[in-house]
Formats: structure tokens, C-alpha cells, sequence
């Protein structure tokens, strides 16, 4: 299987978030970098597709401020990296600010996803190993991995938050419709419930998500990913904390056969590996040995498949855990 990564990708280093009431080490930092790649074997560099791809779901706006954000926060005089720490919760009316601060808040929904001065170097480049793998499908390779960090699935249209900046499954999604595909499904089997994809793509009848993820009555993103959010093409399916794979394999059982009901002709999949037992910021309990017959099963819908990866924090067992279900394809 061909896997693409990008170099540029490591210049977004964030090194804390801000929660529980204190700033903690980032859980998506560079450490996951090298325990990926070196568990996967050598990778590609993806070419440049452009930033066409990603204004097909992003607004110009919201890549204008991943861009510029902290540049306009050292020339106010901060230092380290830019947060945003005040949100519109009374609505996202479409008010034009200058202020940096009303801006970070403006296009994001927590206070766990910096902007570095490397960051959108590494979303955009992360967009692109994205853009690589599913050219690699769409050109006949059955199945291709594209490591996508920073990941991608809490990402909306013009938001940011749980460490995405960019919505890779959305971007990529939209570019095989535009090459000629006629429907595609996405599967989303982080511990989380992948909400920026959902808001991109609610409503559509050319694509099709189906989440397995953990009760946001419980964890991360919490307003998002209940099961009577599920209609027409959407489907979520939360599981309660210490689910281990005799729970998980009936329900992505589930997902498959809803997926395979609407006859997508490709398959993406948001695969976190943050369902293993020791992410340390997850309570879900499956085995590294898990995610291969987890792999099999989607593979098992013959569907040519794009691989992004999401979350996965848990760096002493992230490699094999990879290596793990992509073996499975
Ligand atoms: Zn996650």
C-alpha cells in the first residue's frame, strides 16, 4: 500500500492546550510523528495540488486566518503560541473583526488547538498527502494511507478545534466528486466523534458518514455525535467508555451494511487509533491485535479506500497500532 507524508508536516509544534483548568503537554505533538513513520516504511511526498481542493470546503476567511493568525499575534506583542480563549456563543453572526483574539475565537470552538508559527505549513501539506492517497486510488490503486497530521475530523467549514485545523475526509471527498466519482461514504472509527465532518457534510445525497465514537453525553466533542443527530446521511454510533472490541465489532458491523446501503462508490476512513486501551485522553479498551480484523472488515466492502489518519495519542504503541490496521487491508 502506498503511503504519503510530508515533511512540512512537522512544523506545527504545538506544545500545550489548555483544559481542565490548566494548560497540559499537547497530546498532538511531533513525538507522534516519528512513531508513525517509523512503523509504516517509507513514504511518499505528495505534489501540490493547489488550494482549490480545500476552498471547496473551506471559507476563504477561515485559510486566510490559519495562515495569518500568528503572524498578527507576535506583531501585537504575544509570544508562544496564538489560542483563542473567547467564543461566540450567542451566534456566529458574520461580523468583520481585526482583532486577532476575536478572530481565533471566531473560527474555532476550544482552547486545545494552537496556532504555531509552523501551522499552516502543516495543515495545508497534511491537506495535500490527502489529496496524494486518494489520486493514488482514483488512478487505480485499490487502497492508499495518507498520514494527515495535524488530523482533520473536528475541522469544519470555517472552524477549527480538538487539534484539526483543515478537514482532510471533507476535502477529499469533495475532489473525487469533482473527478467524476458519483458517491462516496466516510467512516470515521476515531474515539471521537468526527463533528467537523458531519457539519461539512450533513444534508448531501452524494455523501454518506457513518461514526463510531464515544458517547459525547461523556467525552470530547460533547455537543456533537448524539445518536438522534443520525438522518438521512448521516449515522452516528456512540458507544459507551470501555468498550473493548466485543462491543465494537457488532456496531462496526452496523456502520459497514449502512454504508453499504448507499452504494458509495468510494470509501474514506478517519481512523484514529485513540480507541486503543492506552491513549492517554481515551476510555475505550481495544487491543493493538484489534485493529487488524477491525481493517478486514471494512475492507471487506471490495470499496476503493482512501486511509487518513485522525487521532491516536498513545505514542508506545501508535507505530504498531497503525502497522496494525493497515495490515489488515
Ligand atoms: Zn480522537
Amino acid at each position: 500500500m502506498r503511503c504519503f507524508w510530508d515533511e512540512r508536516q512537522r512544523a506545527h509544534a504545538p506544545t500545550a492546550e489548555f483544559f481542565n483548568g490548566k494548560l497540559h503537554p499537547a497530546a498532538e505533538h511531533r513525538g507522534r510523528v516519528d512513531a508513525i513513520l517509523g512503523a509504516i516504511g517509507p513514504t511518499e511526498a505528495p505534489v501540490d495540488y493547489g488550494s482549490e481542493p480545500l476552498l471547496r470546503v473551506h471559507s476563504r476567511e477561515h485559510l486566510g486566518l490559519l495562515r495569518d493568525a500568528h503572524c498578527e499575534w507576535l506583531a501585537i506583542g504575544r509570544d508562544g503560541d496564538a489560542f483563542p480563549y473567547t467564543f461566540p456563543i450567542v451566534g456566529r453572526r458574520s461580523l468583520r473583526f481585526e482583532r486577532i483574539d476575536a478572530r481565533l475565537g471566531q473560527h474555532s470552538f476550544d482552547t486545545a488547538t494552537p496556532i504555531g508559527p509552523g501551522t499552516w505549513d502543516a495543515c495545508y501539506w497534511s491537506t495535500q498527502t490527502g489529496l496524494a492517497a486518494l489520486t493514488a486510488v482514483l488512478a487505480g490503486d485499490h487502497t492508499a494511507f495518507a498520514f494527515t497530521r495535524p488530523p482533520g475530523h473536528h475541522a469544519g467549514r470555517d472552524y477549527f478545534g480538538g487539534y484539526p485545523y483543515l478537514n482532510h475526509a471533507a476535502v477529499c471527498a469533495e475532489a473525487a466528486l469533482a473527478a467524476g466519482t458519483r458517491r462516496v461514504g466516510i467512516l470515521d472509527v476515531d474515539y471521537h466523534h468526527g463533528n467537523g465532518t458531519q457539519d461539512i457534510v450533513a444534508g448531501r445525497d452524494d455523501i454518506f458518514f457513518a461514526s463510531i465514537h464515544a458517547d459525547p453525553s461523556t467525552d470530547y466533542p460533547f455537543f456533537w455525535g448524539h445518536a438522534d443527530e443520525s438522518r438521512g446521511n448521516i449515522l452516528n454510533l456512540p458507544l459507551p467508555r470501555g468498550t473493548d472490541w466485543s462491543g465494537y465489532a457488532p456496531i462496526l458491523a452496523k456502520a459497514l451494511d449502512w454504508l453499504e446501503k448507499h452504494a458509495p462508490d468510494l470509501l474514506i476512513v478517519s481512523y484514529g487509533a485513540d480507541t486503543h486501551e492506552a491513549d492517554p485522553i481515551s476510555y475505550f479498551e481495544l487491543k493493538t491485535g484489534d485493529y487488524s480484523p477491525m481493517a478486514q472488515r471494512i475492507a471487506s466492502l471490495g470499496l476503493p479506500t482512501v486511509i487518513l489518519m485522525d487521532g491516536g495519542h498513545a505514542v508506545v504503541a501508535l507505530g504498531a497500532n497503525v502497522a496494525e490496521f493497515l495490515s489488515g487491508f
